[in-house]
């Protein structure tokens, strides 16, 4: 988080960052790395010891949490191998708001774990745009998604075109003239349209110094962390509080073996035809490997291992795992930057043929 001057305008913000911060701070040194992260070989990231992340996408946060998070080993109990363990410390903010979060994978919940905290973006409903504006951003969407189309029919809108973005402009005025809507400028035109929010220094000020902090306690031990998240908001006065969340027993991610109750019976083809119907994993998956502790079941490339491992696609899974009740696979797949941990546990198939004929009677 840092803001330019004149001079570093049209320069990657990483190199600026990293000369500016080893101008200030004598005996440091700075490796700006000026791509995205997600084209960094997995290794890169295993010869960090704590990772703070100043990202600007749900995806990329989701990215490094499930690298993170694919480092972790556990032990035979389920608990993680602590020496196996990259904290990461996160930050972000949205004009007045700001958050900040320490994950320490295996341990405490993931970024996965409450995905559901990032409500999808807001959107208005058309009937409202058209028929009962009530704010300013009611009359630009109008402008640019219904009155363009109707308009300049054949063009396509470019947020870059300045002449573009005054048109979509002009008309959003005149409908706030037509309801009695003020506040529409040129800046919340391109606000709205471009889905900008403008980033307040004090906020990522805030931010960044609660990230510092965190970093600082995690490397020299001099205090627990924060209780997990902390949120901000400096709209009105100051609110401030951190949050404890629970980590998801069904998280993908972290968990130390997703749950996942099979039939006895069950062959290993059946079983992964079991993974991609169900909805915790279906979309994360492509072609999976299965392997149990190391050894590999079946692995689809490369065509040797896949060869020599699909007569097991016949076998019952529970003889695989060497008569096991109840123990973790490992799914490997090119969807997943870690790896997919499943507790299978096996139902007894007699069980399920009991309960059946007490139903019947
Ligand atoms: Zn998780």
């Amino acid at each position: 988080m840092y803001y330019c001057r004149m001079q570093d305008v049209g320069k990657a913000k990483a190199d600026v960052a990293a000369a500016r911060v080893m101008q200030r701070v004598k005996g440091v040194t700075v490796t700006p790395h000026f791509c995205k992260i997600e084209e960094k070989d997995i290794s890169f990231f295993k010869d960090f010891q704590i990772i703070v992340l100043g990202l600007d996408s749900l995806e990329a946060r989701s990215y490094i949490n499930s690298v993170v998070c694919g480092f972790v080993e556990y032990e035979e109990d389920g608990s993680p191998d602590l020496s196996t363990i990259k904290p990461l410390v996160d930050g972000g903010t949205e004009g007045f708001k700001g958050h900040a979060r320490v994950i320490i994978p295996g341990i405490t919940p993931c970024f996965h774990c409450s995905l559901w905290l990032f409500p999808p973006q807001i959107t208005f409903p058309l009937c409202t745009l058209a028929e009962t504006p009530r704010s300013p951003a009611h009359c630009i969407e109008f402008a640019h998604l219904i009155q363009w189309g109707q308009d300049r029919t054949g063009e396509t809108f470019d947020a870059d075109n300045p002449e573009h973005m005054k048109w979509i402009y002009d008309q959003a005025l005149k409908r706030g003239e037509q309801f009695n809507i003020s506040g529409i400028t040129y800046s919340l035109t391109q606000g709205v349209v471009k889905n900008i929010v403008p980033a307040i220094a004090s906020t990522n000020a805030i931010i960044a110094a609660t990230c510092v902090l965190e970093t600082l306690k995690i490397a020299t031990m001099c205090s627990t962390g924060m209780d997990i998240y902390m949120q901000y908001t400096g709209t009105e006065g100051i609110y401030l509080r951190t949050v404890p969340h629970d980590k998801d027993p069904n998280c993908i991610i972290c968990s130390p073996g997703v749950p996942l109750e099979v039939d006895k019976s069950i062959t290993l083809q059946k079983f992964i035809d079991t993974l991609f119907k169900d909805r915790r994993f279906k979309l994360k998956l492509s072609k999976p490997s299965v392997s149990y502790h190391g050894n590999n079941l079946y692995m689809q490339a490369p065509p040797v291992l896949e060869e020599m491992t699909r007569p097991n696609l016949q076998e019952p899974l529970v003889r695989l795992m060497g008569g096991e009740k109840s123990d973790v696979l490992n799914i490997n797949d090119r969807r997943l930057s870690g790896v997919l941990r499943v507790r299978v546990t096996f139902r007894d198939d007699a069980e399920t043929i009991d309960m059946d004929t007490v139903g019947t009677h």
